[in-house]
């Protein structure tokens, strides 16, 4: 189900259990500001996603109230990934699903890293 992306942070939410360590997960990267990890269902042969450590759900609630530090890390962190997966050369994808009308599943502000194949036009 789409989430409501106005809603308070939801500290059950499965990535801040991810965060937590209390359910498992792939992790490829993590720092102070962010974690990286395998998506469960991966869509093409890269599938990664990034979030930063902090209770953000939204972009827009991440860009007002993250610091400059959390922001920059987060930015850097996919960057990071990116490169250490060998994406550079053949290219990669970027995604932010924000919200009921992008099909957000999980309330924890995340980025989609796809790459590995080509990946075909955007649609939307
Ligand atoms: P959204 O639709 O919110 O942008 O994407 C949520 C993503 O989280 C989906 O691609 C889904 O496969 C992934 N996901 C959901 N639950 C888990 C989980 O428990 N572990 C991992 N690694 N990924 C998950």
């Amino acid at each position: 189900m789409p989430i409501d992306a106005t809603l308070p942070y939801d500290d059950q939410n499965v990535f801040a259990k991810i965060l937590r360590g209390e359910i498992p997960s792939k992790r490829v990267y993590e720092d102070d500001h962010a974690v990286a990890f395998h998506d469960i269902a991966p869509v093409a042969p890269v599938h990664i996603l990034v979030i930063p450590r902090g209770p953000y759900v939204s972009w827009d609630d991440f860009s007002a109230r993250a610091s400059d530090a959390e922001i920059a890390g987060f930015v850097r962190a996919i960057g990071h990934v990116a490169r250490e997966h060998g994406l550079v050369a053949p290219g990669y994808r970027l995604l932010a699903n924000i919200g009921g009308d992008a099909g957000q599943e999980v309330p924890h502000l995340h980025v989609h890293l796809f790459g590995g194949r080509p990946l075909g036009p955007m649609l939307a």
